[in-house]
Formats: structure tokens, C-alpha cells, sequence
């Protein structure tokens, strides 16, 4: 009996609505909850969702990155796929030590390059698509710049 479902009805904190919740266990633990726990409803978590992701979009753009275009589902997965991914890239480049000034320079055009190429890509699905790059995949693709860039 204690593990069944019970239903309570709680207040949204943010525009104070009521709605009910679905909690398991005992019921003195659930009025605990009830009481406690800060209740937010779906359409407020929406929204806060929807702010964070602006929040996000806004903070690219002023770097340089475009908006995404796709659909409302990919875009905001996409935005945060892309500043999981910059974080990468800038991890990355902090934590890079040179033997000399010119291997210095050479990589920061490299690095320069390759970010230049994340700004051109605006489409959400790209980033989706990249899901899965590893810091190892950038350095790889970082060193592969730098190589050519030497030889010109
Ligand atoms: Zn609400």
C-alpha cells in the first residue's frame, strides 16, 4: 500500500497555478514533498526552458555564431551541442604549449580557421550531425590545418 500512486495538488511558484503531481511511497513522505519541494507547472518550464535557450543563442551570436535554422525541436539541441562544442575547442586551445613564438602563431591561425568555419555553418542538423566530436577529433582536425597552413 505504501508504494502506491497518489495525487496531490501543489502550486506552481512562478505563476502560482495549481496543478496536481503524481507521487509514489508513502503518503507522510509526499506531503513533506508537498510542502516543500519548489513546484514549477509544465507551461512555466516551458518557458524557462525556451529563456535558457535564448539565453544561449544570444550569448553565440555575440561571439560571432549565427542563428541556427531547423526545426523547433533541433534548434535549441543544436545550440547546445554547438556551445558544448566550443567549449571543446576553447578548452583546447588553453591548454596547448608551444616550444617557440612561430608554432605559437601558426596555431592560433589554425585555431582562427577552424572556428571560422563553425561560424559559416548555420544550419542545425550540422551540429546534430557533430554530436559525437571528441576534443581528440579537434586537435586532429586543428593539427591538420596547421600542417597546411606550414607548407604554404
Ligand atoms: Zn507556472
Amino acid at each position: 500500500m505504501t508504494d502506491d500512486i497518489s495525487t496531490y495538488s501543489v502550486k506552481c511558484r512562478t505563476c502560482r497555478t495549481r496543478f496536481t503531481v503524481h507521487l509514489f511511497g508513502s503518503h507522510e513522505k509526499n506531503l513533506f514533498l508537498v510542502d516543500k519541494k519548489d513546484w514549477y507547472c509544465e507551461a512555466c518550464k516551458q518557458e524557462y526552458a525556451r529563456q535558457q535557450a535564448a539565453k544561449l543563442a544570444g550569448a553565440q551570436e555575440s561571439s560571432g555564431f549565427p542563428a541556427l535554422q531547423g526545426t523547433p525541436k533541433q534548434v535549441p539541441w543544436a545550440e547546445k551541442l554547438r556551445a558544448e562544442l566550443i567549449n571543446k575547442l576553447d578548452y583546447l586551445q588553453k591548454t596547448l604549449k608551444f616550444e617557440d613564438e612561430s608554432q605559437k602563431a601558426l596555431s592560433a591561425m589554425a585555431f582562427d580557421q577552424f572556428r571560422d568555419a563553425w561560424r559559416e555553418k548555420a544550419d542545425a542538423k550540422w551540429w546534430i550531425d557533430q554530436r559525437r566530436m571528441t576534443v581528440r577529433d579537434i586537435s586532429r582536425r586543428v593539427a591538420e590545418i596547421s600542417a597546411a597552413l606550414e607548407k604554404r
